[in-house]
């Protein structure tokens, strides 16, 4: 049998119905503050994402699904979107056409990474930038916005870090300081660490090993090297998401190791869904688009796991799903009335009622077995004695009421649904 590749996952019909509510909010929330939705192929040229993310970080190192295609082109299939996002800013010249551009998306990724709870090969996510503006206002939106979808799904072991990177004059005073309080404990570093003293100092930050962060416990802050421009951005950024009721706890070790990224990092971390539980991370990065080959233009944003979104949703019970139910089942009593049966259907389906029926010649019972399974709201029998007088009947499901509607006047039938909604 052949199976879906490791680490990608159908989604079953079942599960549409939370993906769904769940888009909707995205949409909803984006919309509300302006963002317009932008959508970007699945594939680029891999010295985007080599450029654009860096090539010492795990993502490029060792996770990018890449490969020649038949003219031996080098591409990749997207592992992240503000890349993409801002390749597309740059070749629309969409700063020519208004100074700040709010986008969002919702899409999929792919990263080679070892398949876990809430870590997939393919996975999606939804998420937003603004290109145009310094204004640490527009940090505090995404972290508003992020962590309204997540009330909204009902959402409520939630936990927000703060941290601020400085701009890469002050974090070059700050990773010598660091630099000079590691330098006699490098040797107890672990063999990655090791290398990162070397390479990229800040990323010894990341490390998982514990021997690491215990070291690092005594590490001078990055705040306490801030200029003075940062500084005064991080104190509106709070000032901001305390006024919008957001509780927040600062971060010194949500750092990013490259010197595009600037100032802001944040992160939502859910405590119900183990070890995965970082559910959205963002921040600011004011060089990046130049980086990329546009002219100088700052940029903020953040990118949100639907998978492990999802996964805490269901871990916390967050939300019920609202009633997909059908509006009207139709029995049909006698096998020959397929083509009244049909017709039926389309009129109530043209007038936006949900409506099913059997198509595969099941006896009542089972007819009405499907109708139970689907949490029809009314059931309308055609055929019978009644058929031939020109009636037919409705049954409504949840009073038990029924009611002779003729056959020609099927019409009235939109009175009983709407005086019972
Ligand atoms: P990142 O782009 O790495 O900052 O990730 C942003 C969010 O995407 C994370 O907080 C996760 O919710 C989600 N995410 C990242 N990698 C994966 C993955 N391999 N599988 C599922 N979700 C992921």
């Amino acid at each position: 049998m052949i199976k879906a590749v490791t680490g990608t996952k159908d989604t079953l019909p079942g599960e549409i119905n939370k993906w769904k509510y769940l888009e909707n909010i995205v949409h909803d929330v984006f919309s509300h503050f302006n963002y317009k939705e932008i959508r970007t192929p699945v594939f680029e040229e891999t010295i985007l994402f080599a450029r654009g993310i860096g090539e010492e970080t795990d993502i490029v190192g060792k996770e990018m699904y890449s490969f020649l295609d038949r003219s031996e082109t080098n591409l990749t299939l997207k592992p992240e979107m503000t890349a993409s996002v801002v390749r597309a800013y740059i070749e629309h010249s969409l700063g020519n056409q208004q100074p700040l551009n709010k986008l969002f998306y919702i899409s999929p990724m792919f990263r080679q990474e070892r398949p876990q709870a809430g870590r997939l090969r393919q996975f999606h996510q939804f998420g937003g930038e603004a290109l145009g503006s310094t204004s640490p206002y527009l940090d505090a939106e995404m972290i508003q916005m992020s962590f309204h979808i997540l009330k909204q799904l009902g959402l409520n072991d939630l936990t927000v870090k703060i941290n601020t990177l400085g701009v890469p004059a002050s974090r070059e005073i700050y990773k010598q300081k660091l630099k000079s309080f590691l330098q006699d404990k490098k040797h107890l570093l672990s063999a990655d660490s090791k290398k990162r003293f070397d390479t990229n100092i800040l990323r010894i930050f990341d490390s998982k090993v514990d021997e690491d962060q215990q070291l690092l416990k005594e590490a001078p802050t990055l705040l306490e090297y801030l200029d003075d421009d940062s500084r005064n951005d991080f104190d509106l950024l709070m000032k901001a998401i305390s006024s919008a009721g957001i509780p927040f706890e600062i971060d010194p070790k949500l750092v990013r190791g490259l010197d595009y990224y600037t100032k802001t990092t944040f992160e939502i971390i859910s405590g119900k869904v183990g070890s995965q539980s970082a559910l959205c991370g963002g921040g600011r990065y004011d060089l990046l688009i130049e980086e990329l080959g546009g002219k100088p233009t700052p940029g903020v944003g953040f990118a949100a796991g639907i998978e492990r979104i999802l996964l805490a949703c269901e871990n916390e019970k967050s939300f019920t799903l609202p009633d997909d139910s059908l509006d009207l089942y139709i029995v049909k009593l006698d096998k020959e009335l397929s083509n009244v049966i049909f017709d039926s259907a389309s009129f109530f389906r043209r007038v936006n009622y949900t409506v099913d029926y059997d198509y595969l010649d099941r006896s009542v019972k089972a007819q009405m077995r499907e109708a139970n399974k689907m949490n029809a709201r009314f059931v309308l029998f055609i055929g019978g004695d009644e058929f031939k007088s020109g009636f037919c009947n409705l049954k409504n499901m949840i009073s038990g009421e029924q009611y002779q509607v003729p056959v020609n006047q099927l019409d009235q039938i939109l009175n009983y649904f709407k005086n019972a909604s």
